[in-house]
């Protein structure tokens, strides 16, 4: 359905006096006038209570540029040293540096009024001690699944699923490629489940897309069977340097101009995808093999492009590769910096919220 002008304002208007409905979904739906009969009739009864998110609900419908920071927790091959590469059989073994790293990142967001959108491997949680994980997750800060192993959600065969399952093939019990896919997907939920007690929030595909999940309907449909309804997959191509060259001008304005291609849409079958918005830090550190300053200048010049067009950016990076090339916190910073200083044009949403305003432009 596409909404008119009329309806839009008359859906904005209500957000401002019912924000307390829970189920925004269902809202969405809605015009004031079926509000105003259902408030009448009583039949809306139970759900009118108020919401833990006020601010993200209003964000959701609003105009603002909204800013997602988000952080795949995993270790990366060729960090610390690029020698490193051992971790792509261990992607969920977090070192401390990361795990200190993670909860460091998440408080700084959180003074400057943010929450950071987490993303976990599931085997994160085999780990012996997962309190820094559960001090994230009760400071308000979600996590979404990011599959067990990180595997390819693409592959059609083993070799292309993961690293672990190249060298150690029956660790699958005979399963199909599309049944192990499902199956690492499941496995992280139930992990999360039952040693964080929550349910992650949201799915970020291992790898990005530049076609995000187009052209592979059965990896939608599986993941909307399994109960999300948004994914995080796309990442637009964009030009890089030469390793170790500083980024000209050219390649600046490619990744400002690939930022209009990262943003939000609604798939065909309903699923929600939220693009990664270039450049990531392994873009820039593992490819580019860059200098601090240099991505500072990229990420700066990429979230003003969103403030100025009042679009969204998602901010992809790594705490096992930021603890290595930016100790000081001074992306995550950066970026609370430019969206402090743009005042209500702007504002830290996570990714839950931005999913909402894309299915609200869209129905
Ligand atoms: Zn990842």
């Amino acid at each position: 359905m596409t909404m008119t002008s009329k309806q839009r304002t008359e859906q904005h208007e209500s957000f401002t006096w019912i924000d307390s409905v829970r189920q925004v979904g269902k809202f969405n739906q809605w015009t004031r006038r079926d509000w105003l009969k259902s408030v009448a009739t009583g039949s809306l009864g139970a759900l009118a209570t108020l919401p833990s998110d006020h601010g993200q609900l209003i964000a959701a419908e609003s105009d603002k540029c909204l800013v997602a920071i988000t952080l795949d927790l995993e270790m990366s091959a060729n960090f610390p040293t690029r020698e490193t590469t051992h971790w792509n059989f261990e992607k969920g073994n977090l070192n401390d540096e990361t795990k200190k790293y993670s909860v460091e990142a998440a408080r700084r967001v959180k003074a400057a009024g943010g929450l950071i959108h987490f993303f976990a491997v599931g085997r994160v949680f085999e780990q012996a001690n997962i309190d820094w994980i559960a001090e994230i997750a009760k400071s308000g800060h979600p996590i979404g699944n990011h599959t067990y192993d990180h595997v390819n959600v693409t592959a059609t065969t083993i070799n292309d699923l993961q690293f672990r399952f190249q060298r150690s093939p029956w660790l699958l019990r005979g399963q199909s490629v599309d049944e192990a896919i499902r199956d690492n997907i499941q496995l992280t939920s139930k992990a999360m489940k039952s040693r964080l007690g929550v349910d992650p929030v949201g799915f970020r595909t291992p790898g990005g897309f530049a076609n995000g999940l187009r052209d592979h309907p059965k990896v939608r449909s599986t993941l909307l069977d399994l109960g999300f309804d948004w994914v995080s997959s796309l990442y637009p191509p964009h030009p890089n340097s030469e390793p170790m060259q500083q980024p000209t001008a050219a390649v600046l304005e490619g990744i400002v101009a690939a930022q209009a291609r990262a943003q939000p849409f609604v798939y065909p079958d309903g699923l929600v995808e939220i693009p990664m918005s270039p450049i990531s830090d392994i873009g820039a550190f593992r490819t580019g093999q860059w200098r601090l300053e240099w991505f500072l200048q990229a990420v700066r010049e990429a979230v003003d492009w969103a403030i100025e067009n009042r679009a969204v950016f998602d901010f992809l990076a790594h705490p096992s590769c930021l603890y290595v090339v930016d100790p000081d916190f001074k992306s995550i910073d950066l970026i609370c910096d430019r969206v402090k200083k743009a005042g209500d044009r702007a504002m830290i949403a996570d990714l839950t919220t931005i999913a909402r305003r894309a299915k609200g432009k869209n129905h």
